[in-house]
């Protein structure tokens, strides 16, 4: 275990020069204060729990303070936003502050979000509102324990900072850990503004630190793209299945290493509905939940276009025809065990899409139907269920096929059903309604709501004694929340 002080640096991306980031230093908060933190992240650089409670871990998180190993930069890319190249974006209110290595040797990027304003602020003040900084704290983590992969969040610290946003608010700072904060838009920008050398140094850097087994592959480039190729697949298989919609898919939203990345107005889905926007300023749903799947492909093609200096065009191309059947088979996969099945059978793909459109139909809670379909033996459960669905024929027939279809892959007790469904399908997830009850309270100075929000979403898949109000449908006032983009 290590105290603050005993970090240990090595700052990569910042030894990339001045043609990749820009050195700014973070603008402090007024009166930091511990709002949450995580005891896995702190783990994950071998911090001792027990220093997040001390005044200079708020100092430090807080922007008051920095090690002097820290090398903080602010990195430059582009992207394609909702469809539409931006020649320039860059990190207009976050901080790469450095890279730690653990005593397992990984090295974790920390990033400090609202840490004021950068060259690449535009219009931007430079800072995050406790709000938008809980609602990604607690979306790190609970994607983490979901099995999602993702970018992970140390801590919140909040502040008396006046910040504008429809009103005032109050300035915090996240610290994000990830491997790499580089994005497909890193990518793009060297790309478009014609640079090839910058280009050819970030691609050897990526390859490099992050894709080394590529390097012995006849191709490196294109299998390290093979690699995000699937990365991808499989992360938005995963969104997929447990319902989680990420809201603003913008190519410099995407990571490199495919992981969940830049949290905004996401939500997890509460009634299943193929067509929910979470975002409310994405007025034709081009990102709505059905629509991240071929998104996820014209990102990835976006990638590819910023690759064709490295990568023959067919190639490419032949790589990008890996996502969809991998996303189907890690999608069928995943929903298969949520589903309790243990074997494949052709007509499954059908079984599942039946049982989503009556879902959608009805309104059924997403969450809690796969929940209670384990909870109790397949014929016993469904005829439970069956009241939550308006098409009660409709849902008999499916229910029959899905008898059947249990009967057939194997024998074995419901001790060991419900022990297995119950691993995959989680009691507990991030419900916006939720969020906003832990903000509500956090905003007037109470950050008990939030911690136990964050505990229980560590161990979603537990029954955990006590906490059986955050495992209900929303109330009616939560059920269609606005998020917008303004955080
Ligand atoms: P986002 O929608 O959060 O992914 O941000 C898109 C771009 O706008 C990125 O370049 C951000 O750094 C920048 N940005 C967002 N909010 C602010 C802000 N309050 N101040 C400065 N830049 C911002
Ligand atoms: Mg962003």
């Amino acid at each position: 275990m290590k105290a603050l002080d005993e970090l240990t640096f090595d700052n990569r991306f910042a030894r990339l020069g001045d043609a990749f980031s820009t050195h700014v230093l973070p603008e402090p908060l007024d009166e930091p204060r511990l709002v949450v933190a995580s005891k896995a992240a702190m783990a994950l650089l071998d911090l001792d729990p027990a220093v997040a409670q001390t005044p200079v871990f708020a100092e430090l998180f807080g922007g008051h303070k920095l090690w002097a190993e820290a090398e903080p930069r602010a990195m430059v890319y582009s992207g394609h936003q909702f469809g539409g190249y931006t020649p320039q974006l860059g990190d207009g209110r976050g901080l790469l502050l450095g890279e730690v290595y653990n005593e397992a040797g990984e090295h974790w990027d920390l990033h400090l979000k609202g840490a004021g304003m950068t060259p690449y602020s535009r219009m931007g003040d430079g800072r995050a509102v406790l709000r938008s900084s809980i609602r990604e704290f607690l979306a790190s983590e609970a994607l983490h324990a979901l099995g999602i992969p993702t970018s992970r969040a140390l801590c919140v610290i909040g502040s008396s900072t006046p910040v504008w946003r429809e009103k005032q608010e109050r300035g915090a700072m996240v610290l994000r850990l990830a491997h790499s904060h580089i994005r497909f838009g890193h990518f793009e920008y060297f790309y478009y503004t014609k640079k090839p050398e910058q280009q050819a140094e970030l691609a050897e850097h990526v390859l490099n630190l992050h894709y080394p087994e590529c390097r012995e592959q006849p191709e490196p480039y294109l299998a390290m793209f093979r690699e995000i190729v699937e990365r991808n697949a499989e992360m938005i298989a995963k969104w997929q299945a447990y319902g989680f919609c990420h809201g603003v898919m913008n190519t410099d939203n995407m990571s490199i290493l495919g992981i969940t990345f830049d949290f905004g107005p996401f939500a997890f889905l509460d009634d299943f509905d193929a067509h929910f926007i979470c975002n409310h300023s994405d007025h034709e749903g081009r990102y709505s939940f059905s629509n991240q799947v071929p998104i996820g492909q014209w990102n990835l093609s976006a990638l590819a276009q910023a690759l064709t200096p490295f990568i023959s065009v067919d190639a490419l191309k032949e790589a990008l025809g890996l996502y969809l059947p991998l996303y189907q088979a890690h999608y069928l996969d995943l929903m298969r065990r949520r589903l309790g099945l243990t074997t494949a059978e052709d007509d499954d793909q059908k079984l599942v899409e039946r049982l989503l459109k009556l879902m959608q139909n009805s309104g059924v809670d997403y969450t809690l139907f796969f929940r209670r379909l384990g909870d109790e033996p397949a014929a016993l459960a469904v005829t439970r269920l069956r009241d939550d669905f308006v098409d009660m024929a409709g849902f008999d027939t499916w229910a029959e096929q899905y008898k059947a279809r249990v009967a057939r892959d194997g024998d074995y007790t419901q001790e060991q059903r419900r022990e297995r469904m119950h691993a995959v399908n989680p009691l507990y997830i991030l419900r916006n309604y939720l969020a906003q009850n832990a903000i509500a309270a956090a905003e007037s100075g109470d950050y008990s709501e939030v911690r136990r929000l964050h505990e229980v979403l560590t161990r979603p898949f537990e029954e955990q004694a006590g906490m059986e109000q955050y495992a209900q449908r929303p109330p009616d006032w939560g059920k269609h929340l606005e998020i917008s983009c303004s955080s």
